[in-house]
């Protein structure tokens, strides 16, 4: 048996899929496979879905408190494992594993926040609209919850769904991505102590995605992932009007004005552009540097980038692992030689490395003389390249970077608190990071405005995605009304 792979996780039970078809990992920094996950066809995901049904009947009806101690325990079970699951991600995504450490424990003080969160509470009283009436705003679980997952943060974007929708009373089924899935499988034991079909996951690719998020048993949808992926999943949920939670795709900007500490702010920028090898769906991926410390700003960031040392995210001193797949580098690699045909200056990388000969390792990419017709610029490159571009004040700022169809995060660097104000209130993003990049926060909300998305995951917006609200009027004398039928003093 491979790594993590005995089949699909259903009502606490690993079985076979029926299409006894497998998906071979492979580790991106070595190009070896490190295990199989089976694909589930639409008749497991039928099962997954009925399970989840069952166990939702039972976990729903446990109190709160004891739902809060359950996410207590797995925030336990996590921090105990946490070596374990980041060698796994680091192995099967190609994350430094100073970065993967940093994910497990993030992943457990999520469940502690909503364990916290949601254990007090249930919804509010207003005041009623006539005499001896009030009203109840209740909060309800919504039932089953699909959790779709990309392979960027396979465990904390898994944990951002899962931790609050179980919080909220649903049961779960979760599809990882088809290049991430062993360290979910890993987690099994854990979902183990929960009531058998509380949490279900089934492995497999879009394909097994598109048959979880068409089920007539999933009544939520919670998904992370491409513009494209989220449309099309939109469109499915509206044919039985589902709800939705659609984090999608970014192209940020990081903008630094001339009152900054240039070699502070070069240096969070080149953490902010290249972490997790630019495939951060808020990775900064335009950066624009004011006019009168551009050269200065451009120099310490390409000393900066030079500095990083790629190699194999398992060695403590890397900084920069591979791109995920081989799929992933082709398509970076095409947007950097195209940049380069329409005259980009490349500063610093826009090569593989020559010192190492397997792995989708590509060197971090420093890029100027380019604007926003490029396309590196103009859409979401998900790798390591930092276009930087000069702009002169703050109105320009402003218009540059609301020039995307996205609007995910921002960035900005200033000592200025008028400029800061002024640009956080104008530019069109859901996360706005002054002096501060990418850095989040549980008990804040989190997600993306224009084709970014709908909805918000993390903070109490993040329980109230999974949970329905119903009015409850009540009157507690019992009277007929001046108002009902017959009309007219009849
Ligand atoms: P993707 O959209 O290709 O896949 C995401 C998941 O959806 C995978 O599990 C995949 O198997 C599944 N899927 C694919 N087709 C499907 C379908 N038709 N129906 C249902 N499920 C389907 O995205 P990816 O390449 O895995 O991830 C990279 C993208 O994710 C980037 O665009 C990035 O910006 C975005 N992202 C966004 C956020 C955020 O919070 N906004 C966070 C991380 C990543």
């Amino acid at each position: 048996m491979s790594a993590g792979s005995p089949g699909l996780w259903i009502g606490n039970e690993w079985s076979p899929s029926a299409s006894r078809r497998r998906i071979s990992i492979e580790n991106p920094a070595t190009e070896e496979v490190i295990g199989e996950v089976a694909t589930a066809d639409r008749s497991d995901v039928a099962r997954a879905t009925e399970s989840a049904r069952r166990g939702q009947a039972i976990w729903s009806e446990l109190p709160a408190s004891t739902r809060a101690e359950k996410l207590h325990d797995l925030a336990r079970g996590l921090r105990e494992r946490q070596r374990a699951l980041a060698e796994m991600m680091t192995r099967e995504g190609g994350k430094p594993l100073r970065e993967t450490l940093d994910e497990v424990e993030w992943c457990a003080s999520c469940c502690d926040y909503y364990a916290e969160v949601g254990r007090s509470e249930r919804g509010r009283v207003v005041p009623g609209v006539g005499k001896h009436q009030i009203s109840l705003v209740l909060r309800e679980p919504l039932g089953v919850v699909a959790c779709v997952v990309p392979w960027n943060y396979p465990l904390l974007l898994l944990f951002w769904k899962v931790a609050p929708a179980l919080m909220a009373g649903n049961a779960v089924v979760v599809k990882p991505s088809e290049l991430t899935p062993l360290s979910t499988m890993m987690l099994a034991d854990l979902f183990a102590a929960l009531p058998p079909g509380t949490v279900n996951v089934v492995t497999g690719d879009g394909d097994t995605g598109e048959a979880l998020v068409s089920d007539p048993l999933v009544d939520c949808i919670a998904f992370t992932g491409s513009f494209e992926t989220g449309r099309r999943i939109a469109a499915i949920a509206a044919q039985t009007m589902k709800r939705t939670n659609l984090e999608l795709s970014g192209n940020d900007p990081f903008i630094v004005f001339a009152d900054a500490d240039v070699e502070i702010a070069a240096r969070g920028a080149v953490w902010a552009a290249f972490l997790n090898t630019g495939q951060v769906c808020t990775s900064a991926k335009r950066l624009y540097v004011e006019r009168p410390i551009a050269e200065a700003f451009i120099e310490r960031f390409v000393a900066h980038t030079r500095a990083l040392r790629i190699g194999n995210g398992l060695d403590p001193q890397t900084d920069i692992g591979p791109l995920a797949s081989d799929r992933q580098r082709a398509r970076f690699e095409a947007a950097v030689e195209d940049a380069r045909g329409r005259g980009a200056e490349i500063r610093a990388g826009g090569r593989r490395p020559p010192h190492l000969g397997e792995g989708y390792f590509y060197e971090p990419t420093v890029l100027t003389g380019v604007d926003h017709s490029f396309p590196l610029v103009a859409e979401e490159t998900f790798g390591p390249a930092a276009p930087i571009m000069v702009f002169d004040g703050l109105e320009d700022a402003i218009r540059k970077a609301n020039d995307s169809p996205y609007g995910l995060g921002a960035n900005i660097y200033t000592r200025s608190l008028e400029t800061a104000m002024t640009a956080m209130e104008r530019i069109r993003a859901g996360t706005f990071w002054i002096n501060e990049p990418l850095t989040d926060n549980d008990a804040a909300p989190f997600g993306g405005m224009k084709r970014s998305g709908i909805g918000r995951e993390l903070g109490s917006e993040g329980l109230a995605a999974f949970q329905e609200v119903k009015h409850a009027l009540i009157d507690y004398v019992i009277e007929a009304k001046p108002d009902w039928f017959p009309y007219g003093g009849r």
